[in-house]
C-alpha cells in the first residue's frame, strides 16, 4: 500500500484532474451500481453531507436509535442539517418495514387532518446502518433491506445508507456489493476501518445528488488537492483486502466460542462479521478496569462501555493476537468473582434504583 502511495500519478482533484482519485470514484460508483461518487476526508462527512443533500431543516431522519449519526457526531445531524432523529429500538441494529411505516409521518398529504399534516416533522430519509454497529456487526438481510426501501419509495422518502463496514456485510453475505446497495439513493464505503487504507471514504448516488455533495464537500472544507496520494491507498485496498475479510469474520466467530464459558463473560454476540460483543458478568469489575488491565498488561487494545465490551477484528490481528486475547481474558474472567466486588457491583447497582 505504500509502494502504491508512493507511485500514484495525481493532480489537482478540485479541478477533477487527480487520475488516482477520478479512477476510484469511477470504480466505486460502478461497483455500488450508482450513476457518480465523490472522494470525502472521512465517512462522518459523508453521512453528514447526505443528510444535508436529502434532507430540509425540520424534517425527520428515521434511523436505529444508536446508530453512528445519533451516537457518534457529535450532534452534527441537528448542527449542519437542522434535522430532527427519529431513533426505532432494535437490539440487531435492523429493523422491519412496519416498524418504519409505523413512524413515517407524510407531510402534508391531501386526505388527512389537519393536525395528521401540520403538526408532526415531515419524514426526510430512513438511514440504515450496513453492518449495524451497536447491532453487533449485523449485516441486513436482503429481504428486510428490500421491504424497507420499497416502502420508502412508494412514500417517496430517499433512503441512505452509512456503509463503514458494508464490505463485511456483502462479504459475510456471499452478495455482490451491488446488489446491497442498488435498493438505496446513496451509499458511502470507509476505506480507513476493515479496508485497511489510512484516510477517506466515497459516496455514491445519482449524478444531480453527488453534484450537490461535491458543493457541501467544498463548503465544509473537504476538497483537497493531490488526494492520489490518499485514494492510490483505497485502489490498493479494493485489489487486496476484501477477499480477506472473511478471515476477520472466522477469527471473531472462533474468539467468541473460546470465551463463551468463561465465568466472568456473559451474553456473547455470535459475530455474523468483524465485531464481537459480550457482556461483563456480575461481580466482575467494569469495562474501563478490564480495557486498561488488557492495554498496560497485555497491550491488547479493546472497547465498550458500562458492562459491554467490544472487540474489533481486521487485517492488523492475526490469529496470534486472538490467541493472545483468550488468553489475557482468561486470566481475567476465568476465576470466581471476587465477593467484594460482587458485593460492591450490587451496591451500586441497588444505588441506582
Ligand atoms: C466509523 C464509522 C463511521 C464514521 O467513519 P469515519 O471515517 O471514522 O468518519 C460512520 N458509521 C459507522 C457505523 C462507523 O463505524
Amino acid at each position: 500500500m505504500r509502494e502504491a502511495i508512493a507511485q500514484a500519478p495525481v493532480g489537482d482533484e478540485q479541478k477533477m484532474e487527480d487520475p488516482t482519485t477520478a479512477e476510484l470514484e469511477i470504480r466505486v460508483a460502478k461497483m455500488l451500481r450508482k450513476e457518480a461518487a465523490v472522494f470525502l476526508p472521512s465517512g462522518t462527512m459523508c453521512n453528514e453531507i447526505a443528510l444535508r443533500v436529502h434532507c430540509n431543516p425540520g424534517e425527520e431522519v428515521i434511523c436505529h436509535d444508536s446508530c453512528h449519526i445519533v451516537i457518534a457526531e457529535a450532534g452534527g445531524p441537528a448542527a449542519m442539517a437542522g434535522v430532527m432523529i427519529k431513533g426505532l429500538p432494535s437490539p440487531s441494529g435492523i429493523f422491519t418495514a412496519d416498524e418504519v411505516q409505523a413512524a413515517i409521518h407524510p407531510g402534508d398529504v391531501a386526505g388527512l387532518g389537519h393536525f395528521s399534516r401540520r403538526y408532526p416533522p415531515r419524514t426526510g430519509l430512513i438511514h440504515l446502518e450496513n453492518t449495524s454497529n451497536a447491532g453487533g456487526g449485523t449485516p441486513w438481510p436482503m429481504e428486510t433491506l428490500r421491504s424497507v426501501t420499497s416502502l420508502a419509495q412508494e412514500h417517496g422518502i430517499p433512503t441512505h445508507m452509512d456503509g463503514a463496514r458494508l464490505m463485511n456485510g456483502a462479504v459475510a453475505l456471499g452478495v455482490d456489493i451491488g446488489e446491497i446497495t442498488q435498493h438505496v439513493d446513496s451509499v458511502w464505503l470507509d476505506f480507513s476501518k476493515g479496508l485497511g487504507a489510512p484516510v477517506g471514504a466515497v459516496l455514491a448516488g445519482s449524478a444531480s445528488f453527488i453534484d450537490r455533495a461535491w458543493r457541501l464537500k467544498q463548503q465544509m472544507g473537504g476538497s483537497m488537492r493531490q488526494s492520489g496520494i490518499l485514494t492510490a491507498a483505497c485502489l490498493y485496498a479494493l485489489d487486496h483486502n476484501v477477499a480477506r475479510l472473511a478471515e476477520d469474520h472466522a477469527l471473531a466467530q472462533s474468539i467468541a466460542e473460546r470465551i463463551s464459558e468463561l465465568p466472568g463473560v456473559a451474553e456473547v454476540t455470535a459475530p455474523q462479521t468483524n465485531l464481537l460483543f459480550f457482556n461483563l458478568a456480575e461481580g466482575y469489575p467494569d469495562v474501563n478496569g478490564l480495557v486498561d488491565t488488557m492495554r498496560e498488561k497485555y497491550n491488547i487494545a479493546i472497547g465498550g462501555g458500562g458492562r459491554r465490551v467490544r472487540v474489533v477484528t481486521h487485517l492488523d490481528v492475526a490469529p496470534a493476537d486472538g490467541d493472545a486475547l483468550v488468553a489475557a481474558l482468561t486470566a481475567e474472567l476465568g476465576g470466581q468473582a471476587e465477593p467484594e466486588v460482587a458485593q460492591t457491583v450490587a451496591s451500586v447497582a441497588s444505588s441506582k434504583l
